[in-house]
């Protein structure tokens, strides 16, 4: 073992950041990440997070209502309540820290709607909120005395023992080997098991694929979220995703012919929740037989737009289109996952020591459908929990000694063979998108589970293509194993 600590957190988004502030400074943490530090989804957050800071024109019932009737009510209330009624303290603690949320004249924060919120409860940075968090966090956790951060560091593979983990990470093409007595995975979503997602480069699973190896309990993962609006670029496989919130300031949605269609499949129109709009959109487009379609915010003046979407505005831009004066090209693709390694109230797995937060998390919190805005105020309450949960059992235990390091694999071999990835993607993409196909599911979940045989069963090279590709096809294969069986949909 090259080093112990008491807490390994791996990932350095929202969840991981956050968690790693609320230890105190005599519980040392490493925080891993493996590529650059802000890498991930939570630096791509636009829109902003839900909570509820004023309780004259809104309050914790409504918020709960809201984010039930979007989960279809298959929430966990007591998880709904918990978020809701304790994330506006951590929302206050981020702005203390210096994240630079849009204020009203009068200092308060400025508060915006999204779709499927019955009030203007979205606080936000302009439309980069995502960025302004992480960016703030990195400055906070790389002062505190007690973490240390290790950043381009893959962790390929968790071995549980006795009163802790091992944890394998490779680092500038090196091994390494770093023992700890709890292990947070906040390690993010899943978007690249599909060919067309919202989801940064880092979202390949690998956290839900370590918890299931290790035989923790994974739950809903085939609750997929669809995002009906990013940009409908020709050939990226991450898609930029034109935020809810500009429907919530007005921008219709248009079909090939320029028709708005939205109220024809819901009488919410573009403000009905994500999984409806991209339903509405998927079938209108097999109405109209045309992927063509827009969103229009051109009624809106040049200067509002360039303000209050000054990230989005710019991005448009450099692809050729001016979303001042021209419709954007939009379709749905692969955008969030509400399921994954299932917990507790405290973020608690179902091994012991293992505890998971953020997007690779199922808390039950948002049910079918996650509210828009409700992910990133997720993460910071129950990473928050976790780190309580851990200095706790610290508290009251003591530390062990962890147990027997376990014998480590080479990590020479032969080279992997190209296309794994790329055969689960288009798989992932034509037998379970907005509107799945179970007649496929039977014949898709072989052929992941011919792929998954061939990486666990080759001794290839341990790098981070395999280890990749392997979190893909663990990941794919258990979504459909679920929706084959037909089970925790
Ligand atoms: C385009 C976009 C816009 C969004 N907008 C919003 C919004 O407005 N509001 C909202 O609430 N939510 C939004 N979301 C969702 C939200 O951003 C994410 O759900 C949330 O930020 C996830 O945070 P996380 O910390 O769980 O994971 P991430 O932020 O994705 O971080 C994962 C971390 O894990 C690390 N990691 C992964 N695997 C390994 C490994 N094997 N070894 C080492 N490190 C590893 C990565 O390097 C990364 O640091 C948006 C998502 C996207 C993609």
């Amino acid at each position: 073992m090259d080093k112990k600590y008491d807490v390994i957190i791996v990932g350095t988004g929202a969840a991981g950041l956050y968690a790693a502030l609320n230890f105190p400074e005599d519980i040392n943490v490493l925080i891993v990440s493996k590529r650059d530090l802000p890498l991930s989804n939570s630096s791509l957050a636009q829109g902003g997070v839900a909570c509820v800071l004023d309780t004259v024109h809104d309050s914790y019932k409504l918020h709960i209502t809201d984010t039930l009737i979007a989960g279809k009510y298959k929430n966990n209330l007591s998880a709904v309540e918990k978020l809701v009624s304790e994330g506006p303290s951590d929302v206050l603690r981020i702005k203390e820290l210096g994240v630079d949320f849009d204020l009203n004249p009068d200092g308060t924060m400025c508060k915006t709607l999204e779709a499927g919120h019955s009030r203007h409860r979205i606080v936000h940075h302009k439309d980069s909120t995502g960025k302004a968090i992480v960016d703030k966090h990195i400055e906070a956790v790389s002062a505190l005395p007690n973490v240390t951060i290790c950043d381009n560091a893959l962790v390929y593979s968790i071995h549980k023992v006795l009163n802790g983990f091992y944890i394998d990470i490779l680092k500038d093409g090196k091994s390494y080997c770093y023992g700890c007595s709890y292990c947070l995975l906040a390690t993010g979503g899943i978007g690249r098991i599909y060919k067309y997602t919202t989801n940064s480069a880092i979202s390949t699973g690998d956290g839900i694929a370590f918890a299931y190896m290790l035989g923790a309990k994974i739950s809903h993962i085939s609750r997929v979220q669809f995002h009906p609006t990013a940009f409908a670029a020709e050939k990226d496989r991450e898609r930029f995703l034109i935020s809810e919130a500009v429907r919530g300031e007005g921008a219709v949605l248009l079909n090939c012919n320029g028709k708005r269609f939205a109220f024809d499949y819901d009488s919410r129109g573009e403000l009905a929740p994500r999984d409806v709009v991209s339903d509405a959109i998927i079938r209108e487009s097999i109405k109209t037989k045309s992927e063509k379609f827009y969103l229009d915010i051109t009624d809106k003046s040049a200067d509002f737009i360039k303000e209050r979407f000054p990230m989005i505005y710019e991005r448009c831009l450099k692809e050729g289109v001016d979303i001042t004066k021209d419709r954007i090209p939009v379709f749905p693709c692969q955008h969030y996952l509400m399921g994954g390694i299932n917990v507790d109230l405290d973020a608690r797995t179902s091994i012991d020591g293992l505890y998971a937060a953020g997007e690779c998390a199922h808390t039950g919190v948002h049910g079918a459908n996650r509210l828009a805005s409700n992910s990133l105020l997720e993460a910071l309450v129950f990473s928050r929990s976790a780190a309580t949960d851990i200095t706790n059992r610290i508290r009251n235990h003591g530390r062990k000694p962890l147990g027997t390091e376990p014998a480590h694999k080479p990590i020479e071999g032969k080279p992997m063979p190209h296309g794994f990835r790329s055969k689960i993607r288009e798989i992932m993409q034509d037998t379970y998108f907005v509107i799945p196909k179970p007649e496929k599911y039977q014949e898709s979940y072989n052929k992941v589970e011919k792929i998954l045989n061939e990486l666990l069963n080759n001794d290839y090279e341990i790098n981070s293509d395999l280890v990749e590709a392997k979190s893909i096809a663990i990941t794919a294969s258990i979504i459909l194993d679920e929706v084959r069986e037909g089970i925790n949909l």
